[in-house]
């Protein structure tokens, strides 16, 4: 859809604004001006977690090196498997885990065996010792055994070779443990991003300052950290910076000589001295875009030097939504990451929800299990965009398309669960 379909159906009931632009198409814009960063760093395989993988890992063992056992019993070859009745197996040592047995195994013979222990040469069965007679050094099985059964291939994991992970991928504790099995101490990262933010407002204060008449503490900055902090980012707080000129042009310069990206939040609503804008407009190469969504309407997107710019509405909850459905994506993107968008489902809500056609909107849910087990989604409650325990209180979003004109309870929605895109 392009900006002039979003006219289409305007009615003055609704919520149209022909001067904006659709959310994919701002994001289309975002991604089609932005390119991954190429640098890359080894870092200690613990210090992997969460960073995204520079290059393929192809395994260069296999894992397990060698056919081992899967249970505690008795190592045997399959051909003294009985096909009735019983069969006695003379007992001619014992393999542990990491202390095998360097005899071979002959016709007729057995090795008592443990998990996790190399399987001796002439045998490939493991009979569970559960199953097994002992008399002596003479073992006594049945034939309630698969031949080959119990034991592990060499290479039955991982085998030389195989492409391991992926480039692009955002480390897991289970990747980091593939790592240590294929005995890779460092792996291939791309390097962290230095992303740069301040909060505009001659209104804020920060923690710690006394709140005098018409003022509100800065709460932008520390959700901005928490969102960066989870991505991994290396941060710079600037702090408060006042609506003023010449202040904006020095933390616009600032930030462009440290930082791959600048976050700002406020100072971009309409009628308001607008610094954020002239200052972009002054320095470097900006889009402003209304985007018709809520909440979170005026959106800021440019880059200043080599510095990628992102300026955020000023509202809290529409600074976290904005985040989000772009900064989050664009930063993983420039991450290398090969995975950049929310997973999106659909559940049925059991609340009402009041949505105008025009908008997008990005209502906060609550997702959770009802009385079958079957998901549904409730709204958390009061929608401004200034409130932002309805974000503390959501675990998703419930995203309501363009055309939406509101929800009954059991209609189907669209929800973005936070476990997965935060
Ligand atoms: P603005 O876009 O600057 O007009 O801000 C929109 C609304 O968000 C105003 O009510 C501001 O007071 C509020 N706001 C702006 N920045 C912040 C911030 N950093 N923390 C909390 N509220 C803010
Ligand atoms: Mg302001």
């Amino acid at each position: 859809m392009t900006e002039n379909d979003i006219n289409k159906d305007y009615s003055c009931m609704d919520d149209y604004d022909p001067n904006s632009i659709l959310p994919d198409e701002a994001l289309r814009r975002i991604f089609d001006t932005i390119s991954a960063i190429t640098e890359a760093e080894s870092v200690p395989i613990r210090e992997a977690l969460s960073r995204v993988l520079a290059s393929n890992i192809i395994s260069e063992i296999n894992v397990p090196t060698g056919c081992n056992s899967a249970m505690d019993g008795y190592a045997i070859n399959a051909e003294d498997l009985p096909s009735e009745g019983k069969k006695s197996l003379k007992l001619i040592g014992a393999s542990f885990a990491g202390k095998p047995l360097s005899k071979i195994l002959k016709k007729g013979e057995c090795v008592r065996i443990m998990t996790g222990a190399i399987m001796p040469e002439g045998s490939d069965t493991v009979v569970m010792q559960e199953i097994v007679n002992v008399q002596g050094d003479q073992i006594e099985i049945g034939i309630n055994t698969k031949p080959r059964s119990n034991v592990r291939q060499a290479g039955e994991d991982l085998a030389i070779g195989d492409l391991v992970l992926k480039k692009g991928i955002k480390l897991t504790p289970a990747d980091i443990g593939l790592l240590a099995s294929l005995g890779l101490a460092e792996v291939n990262v791309t390097r962290k991003l230095k992303v740069a933010f301040f909060s505009t407002g001659d209104e804020l204060r920060s923690v710690g300052e006394k709140l005098d008449n018409g003022a509100i503490y800065d709460s932008n900055r520390y959700t901005l950290y928490g969102m960066l902090t989870r991505l991994g980012a290396d941060i710079i707080d600037m702090g408060v910076v006042k609506d003023d000129r010449e202040l904006m042009d020095k933390a616009f310069l600032e930030a462009s000589s440290n930082a791959d990206v600048l976050i700002t939040s406020g100072g971009v609503s309409v009628g308001e001295a607008d610094y954020v804008k002239e200052t972009l407009l002054k320095r470097g190469q900006v889009a402003f875009w209304k985007v018709a969504m809520k909440p979170g309407r005026p959106l800021t997107f440019g880059k200043l030097d080599s510095t990628y710019f992102f300026g955020l509405p000023g509202n809290p909850v529409s600074v976290m939504v904005t985040f989000y459905q772009f900064v989050q994506p664009a930063l993983k993107k420039m991450l290398g990451e090969s995975s950049t968008m929310p997973v999106m489902m659909k559940v049925p809500c059991t609340s009402k929800l009041k949505k105008r056609p025009g908008r997008v909107e990005y209502q906060r849910g609550i997702l959770e299990q009802d009385e079958t087990g079957r998901m549904t989604v409730r709204k958390t409650g009061a929608q401004g965009s200034g409130i932002l325990r309805s974000m503390g209180d959501a675990n998703c979003f419930i995203v309501l398309t363009l055309e939406n004109n509101g929800v009954k309870p059991g209609d189907l929605v669209d929800v973005q669960p936070f476990h997965g895109i935060v």
